[in-house]
């Protein structure tokens, strides 16, 4: 985001505006917001460290957008960095796309789309460095939200707008952490290891969409992110307590994984996707000593049961082609399972043979037809007495890592979020990565 001298504005890309363009420009280089923002927010502190790329609606076809740039501490830059001129007293920006470009216009309608400027990139952005305060509207999405940060790129990425909002890494976990965690239910210190597990996460993988320009998507596939959407003074707090912390291991980043519940103990990580096993990622019992009950018991997902009839899975299994149209369900049972308790392969008995199916196979099958009782983790027994299926299970999740109920257990115990980390990232130690003791700017989720 480096500006570029005024004067490599292209103007002539302004038919309309190349008058006042000089004037314009003039302003807004030099224009001072009326009101710096940040002394009304409690987020400055979160400003330390690095700074991290969201793409933002990644999943939608966006083709068009309007800004609200009533806020004086926000520029319209073009691709250069220059600041593009806009009309006097126009508080709106609208682009859309057009011919793989972005179109800017400041009325609305498609006639001044047909008009507008193209851009390879613009940027709504901070007249310096500034945090500003971002509303959007998406039509497309039915969609009115407001970002905060250094600002949000628009350029066209196959054939569609693709926004990205820039902002420190510590807001970014502060805005995240009430969709992983509910500040509300979860006490303090069990939410500051979840800060630290999510800081950790999100250096580490940093470069998880590194090669498309950008750090992080808004959805499930990294953390779900909504900009101001969820929040929450207290996610705000814990983040600034634990600011720059992270878990370490033989002086490299951790793994930062978190789950719900773990039903008991947590799992090895090889053994949910392979790969070498990772001595702090192993299967931890989640309790004060054994024949206690677990840390996480208190989670609505810590027990649950699905009831059905042999006959039912029959219909099932048969649609899938795993029985034959003859062949008549008799059992089923957990075939393996694994060293973490959790099942890897289900029998099938019938009145002619049997057969094994993979565990995942099996829960996708079950749950498509469940609906929303659902076979919540792979920790669980079968029972079949006559026509009745009983699925008990444990848990919800992955098991590996932090549990986040088990998280909450402990620190209802006493126990504070270093003994929590300890407790299931074993051999793991805390650090500060950056903060404000050290120097910031140290930043391994390089802005590409
Ligand atoms: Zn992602
Ligand atoms: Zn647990």
């Amino acid at each position: 985001m480096r500006g570029k001298p005024v004067n490599s504005v292209p103007r002539n890309k302004f038919p309309v505006w190349h008058l006042a363009g000089a004037v314009l420009l003039g302003l807004l280089a030099g224009c001072t917001p009326p009101e710096p923002l940040q002394r009304f927010w409690s987020v400055e502190s979160l400003c330390t460290g690095p700074t991290v790329r969201i793409r933002i609606f990644q999943q939608f076809e966006v083709s068009r957008a309007r800004f609200d740039l009533s806020d004086g501490a926000l520029v319209l830059c073009d691709e250069n960095g220059a600041p593009i001129p806009r009309p006097p007293k126009t508080n709106y920006v609208y682009v859309s796309l057009r011919e793989n470009q972005v179109a800017v216009a400041f009325e609305p309608g498609p006639e001044a789309a047909q008009q507008a400027v193209k851009f390879s990139k613009i940027w709504v952005r901070a007249v310096d460095a500034r945090l500003v305060f971002i509303k959007l509207s998406v039509p497309e999405l039915n969609i009115r939200r407001n970002y905060e940060g250094g600002g949000i790129e628009v350029s066209v990425k196959y054939g569609r707008l693709a926004f990205v909002n820039q902002l420190p890494l510590e807001l970014y976990l502060a805005r995240v952490l009430p969709s992983e965690m509910d500040p509300e239910h979860f006490t303090a210190e069990a939410l500051k290891a979840q800060a630290v597990v999510a800081r950790t996460w999100a250096l580490k993988n940093g470069s998880r969409h590194g090669r498309f320009g950008y750090n992080f998507c808004d959805a499930t596939h990294c953390q779900v992110y909504k900009g101001r959407f969820l929040v929450s003074r207290r996610a705000e707090r814990v983040v600034k307590e634990t600011l720059g912390e992270v878990l370490i291991y033989q002086g490299h980043l951790a793994e930062g994984f978190y789950h719900s519940t773990c039903g008991g103990n947590t799992a090895f990580v090889h053994e949910v996707w392979g790969g070498s096993p990772v001595s702090y990622l192993s299967r931890v019992e989640d309790r004060w000593r054994s024949g206690n009950r677990p840390y996480c018991a208190r989670s609505p997902f810590s027990e649950w049961t699905i009831w059905t009839s042999l006959r039912r899975l029959q219909r099932l299994m048969k649609a899938e082609h795993w029985m034959g149209e003859t062949e008549e369900l008799q059992d089923v049972k957990v075939d393996m399972v694994n060293f973490s308790g959790r099942v890897q392969r289900i029998l099938l008995v019938t009145n002619q043979r049997t057969r094994t199916v993979p565990e995942e196979s099996f829960r996708r099958l079950l749950n498509q037809e469940f609906g929303k009782t659902k076979i919540l983790s792979k920790f669980y027994e079968i029972e079949v007495d006559g026509q009745q299926f009983k699925l008990s299970g444990k848990g919800l999740g992955h098991g590996v890592g932090l549990c986040q109920w088990g998280a909450r257990g402990m620190a209802q115990h006493g126990f504070g979020y270093p003994e929590i980390l300890r407790h299931y990232f074993q051999g793991t130690s805390l650090a500060e990565h950056y903060g404000n003791s050290r120097a910031s700017g140290n930043s391994p989720t390089s802005t590409p």
